[in-house]
């Protein structure tokens, strides 16, 4: 009886442990459509205001991921590709079924919108009476076209992407090496590394000027299948789930079948005992009441018949009762094997994922999202315990001028062998990541903020004695750091803010040194 008290709670267990394996599940699943979701609204938001005819897809996609990734979305992105592969449809039909050129020209000066439309008054105007062309028009149209809002500020994506340095005249003012300033600040995730390395590639060795515009298109063909893929694996994903569902409802049915076996066990028992007393009993009463030694005789024996047939008929029911619970036991563990197996591969397939979307593809170490993460934890960590948490802030010097110098591909070299060089200076409790172009960052855990300046030094000293190969030469690099630590009143936001002033701080200083704030 014991033991098959244990049998309930053993499978009892199994199944809530399986519920809330379950749940664990599609927690992380959640998180990483979540990450694809955020991905998507930077993308859009940074690509807005770049093409006036691209403006309301990309706002209809953003609007819609905010909800979550839903089947409707690719139809929208396959519009929105659409929109980038046919821009100027529209304009040239209206014009007499020829793309007029100077529409043509607008596009490739990427103007905001309110520029784009007073401009297009204006030429049209102009057009219709050319030979009146007025001074005053001529000098209203150079205006137009020379602001700096119309070459590179605005809210178009080239004047975002600089939005942070507010430095936008070093980046560059053609749209090949603003698209692969938005390919190379963008947290890409690692299964697609390959393909938008090869797309910066394509960008940084551009002889034709207009070579963005295929590459644009690749993109969003990337992201689109990119896209296809998540929906899918959601997909697949929540078939896996129901039918989850369904086979614990089924292992639920077989323990309330063992269950009913059991209980008829025990009826099953009582009844028998009940037959032997009632028999026991006959047998008293025919030896009290018996006349003769004959008439004794033949009752015990009639009882005794009456007794064994009982004792027969028990003994089957409960053989039958035993087999029924062995097969419903056997079909309960072969449900059981298959169960275990699939969520075992739905749990790697988590586990890869979440390793993917928070692995930054050109250095190997965590992206943005990891370090995101783990700051909200050292922060909960920090409030609850008050053990001393430092940020250091890393930016690496002049970056631009070695990407001009040797390239990209040894720029995203350097950023490696960098990556690398920081992260082995870390202790085992301690955390790197890439932020995001060429800054990285770090926590130092339960290292006073003097201990960690001097890691810090100690790090940038060996970065800059380290350096990189590019084509058999050895190239120098130096960093610079910027360094804060938790202090009262802090938030996430607040202390990287700190770290990152300190950065600028130690930029100011003339580089290759470290700043505290
Ligand atoms: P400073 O010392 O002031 O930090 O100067 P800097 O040149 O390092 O900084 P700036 O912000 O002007 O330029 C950063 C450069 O980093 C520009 C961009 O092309 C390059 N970069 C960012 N991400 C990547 C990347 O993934 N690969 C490569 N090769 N270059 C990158
Ligand atoms: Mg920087
Ligand atoms: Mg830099």
């Amino acid at each position: 009886m014991s033991s098959s008290g244990d049998n309930d709670r053993e499978w009892q267990e199994r199944y809530q442990s399986l519920q809330l394996q379950r749940e664990t599940e599609l927690a992380a699943q959640q998180s990483t459509e979540k990450l694809l979701c955020r991905t998507i609204i930077r993308l859009t938001l940074a690509a807005s205001g770049f093409n006036p005819q691209l403006d309301p897809h990309l706002n209809k996609l953003r609007d819609g991921v905010k909800k979550g990734v839903q089947a409707s979305q690719l139809e929208r992105l396959e519009q929105l590709s659409n929109a980038i592969l046919h821009p100027d449809e529209p304009r040239a039909t209206s014009q007499s079924g020829a793309a007029d050129p100077f529409s043509r020209l607008l596009s490739r000066i990427s103007l905001s919108a309110s520029h784009n439309q007073a401009l297009q008054r204006l030429v049209k105007a102009c057009l219709a009476h050319p030979e009146g062309v007025s001074d005053q028009q001529l000098d209203q149209l150079l205006e137009l076209i020379s602001q700096p809002e119309a070459a590179t500020k605005g809210k178009g994506l080239l004047g975002r992407l600089f939005a942070r340095q507010g430095t936008s005249s070093d980046a560059g003012h053609e749209p090949n090496e603003r698209l692969l300033t938005l390919l190379e600040r963008l947290n890409w995730p690692e299964q697609m590394g390959q393909d938008i390395a090869h797309l910066k590639d394509r960008l940084s060795g551009a002889k034709q000027q207009d070579v963005w515009g295929e590459v644009l298109e690749d993109l969003m063909d990337l992201i689109s299948a990119m896209l296809r893929d998540i929906q899918q694996e959601i997909y697949h994903t929540e078939g896996f789930l129901v039918e989850l569902t369904d086979r614990l409802k089924e292992i639920d049915r077989h323990i309330q079948d063992g269950q009913d076996c059991r209980r008829e066990s025990l009826e099953s028992v009582k009844r028998f005992d009940q037959q032997v007393n009632d028999d026991i009993g006959s047998i008293h009463a025919s030896v009290s009441g018996a006349s003769s030694i004959q008439q004794l005789r033949s009752d015990v024996e009639t009882h005794l018949n009456v007794l064994k047939h009982h004792m027969d008929s028990h003994i089957a029911e409960e053989m039958q009762l035993h087999e029924q619970a062995e097969h419903i036991e056997l079909q309960l563990r072969d449900r059981l094997r298959h169960v275990e197996l699939e969520s075992e591969e739905l749990r790697k397939k988590v586990v890869d994922a979440h390793q993917k979307a928070t692995t930054d593809s050109v250095t190997g170490l965590p992206n943005r999202l990891a370090y995101d993460q783990r700051l909200h934890q050292e922060y909960v960590r920090w409030k609850r315990f008050g053990q001393p948490v430092s940020l250091l802030v890393w930016d690496i010097d002049d970056f631009k001028g070695i990407n001009d110098r040797f390239g990209h591909r040894s720029g995203d070299k350097a950023l490696a062998v960098i990556g690398n060089l920081l992260k082995q200076r870390l202790r085992e409790t301690d955390f790197v990541a890439r932020y995001g172009g060429e800054e990285f960052v770090m926590l130092h855990i339960g290292a006073s903020l003097n201990e960690s300046k001097q890691l810090a030094e100690s790090i940038r000293q060996a970065i800059g004695k380290s350096g990189f190969h590019s084509n058999g030469n050895k190239v120098q690099v130096t960093i610079s750091c910027g360094l804060t630590e938790f202090r009262e009143g802090d938030t996430v936001e607040s202390i990287f803010e700190r770290a990152d002033q300190a950065m600028y701080q130690a930029k100011g200083s003339g580089k290759n040194c470290c700043a505290t704030l």
